[in-house]
């Protein structure tokens, strides 16, 4: 890993032990979520996700995923409810995706793989900030949205729309005002659990927050998710695709649905 982190057989999930142990810990992600084997659990409440437009800022390709940040220093865009308690902020959101419309996301359901995946990051705010959430226990809550094959979908249009402009990796564009609960499926039930970010630090601070319900991507729109580049400016271009983390061992955690 001399380079670096990645995807690519020389650094990719199977290698990211050697520099971060804690790719073998107790809570990693993503899981493959059996939903025979997951328990309803009536004290689970809805989730509350209230998103201001106003706090998008940009759109970045940071080399692994495209990524969507937002401005978090005010509650104006936060999660509340759901399997957390206090209010989690926005701070950004990305995706992960395959080669090809028949694998792609991290997560999985009783093997079922997606063609992408969305994550919703927000960090608890009884932390001083994202940074110093990101290690603890309690830390970080991503809500995770499935891409399935199926018609055109016109609240990614506006994000695939900018992808022109960030093709090469460390580019980045503004992208305001833009509302990430268009992204949403129309029900908000899900499975959760305790896991870990999906890429190196791959730290133990994650609540997941999964949604059972999926949105819809065109194939026309997942090729142009792989039109960004891995790559920088000046370098070999290589295409960006298949930068999911393939499922983790659940070492002993329950998985809890929010529906029967
Ligand atoms: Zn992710």
């Amino acid at each position: 890993m001399s380079h670096g982190w990645g995807y690519a057989a020389t650094n990719g999930p199977d290698k990211w032990g050697e520099n971060f142990p804690i790719a073998n810990g107790p809570r990693q992600s993503p899981i493959d979520i059996v939903p025979g084997e997951t328990a309803f659990d009536a004290a689970l409440k809805a989730l509350t996700l209230k998103y201001d437009p106003s706090t998008s800022i940009d759109i970045l390709n940071n080399g692994h995923s495209v990524q969507v940040t937002f401005a978090d220093d005010t509650d104006s865009s936060t999660l509340t409810g759901g399997p957390i308690s206090g209010k989690y902020r926005l701070k950004q959101f990305h995706f992960h995706w395959g080669a090809s419309d028949d694998k792609g996301s991290e997560h999985t359901v009783a093997g079922t793989k997606y063609p992408a995946e969305l994550h919703l990051v927000h960090w608890n705010t009884k932390y001083p900030s994202f940074g110093d959430a990101a290690s603890q226990g309690d830390g970080l809550a991503v809500v995770g949205v499935f891409l399935e094959i199926g018609a055109d979908n016109p609240q990614l249009q506006k994000l695939l729309d900018a992808f022109d402009g960030i093709k090469a990796k460390s580019t980045q564009t503004s992208f305001a005002n833009y509302d990430p609960s268009t992204l949403l499926p129309g029900c908000l039930d899900y499975w959760t659990y305790d896991g870990s970010l999906t890429t190196p630090p791959l730290l133990e601070s994650v609540t997941w927050i999964v949604c059972k319900e999926s949105i819809s991507v065109s194939p026309a729109q997942m090729g142009k998710f792989r039109s960004l580049l891995f790559s920088g400016d000046g370098e070999a271009p290589c295409c960006m695709m298949d930068n999911y983390r393939p499922p983790q061992p659940l070492k002993g955690r329950k998985v809890r649905a929010s529906f029967k």
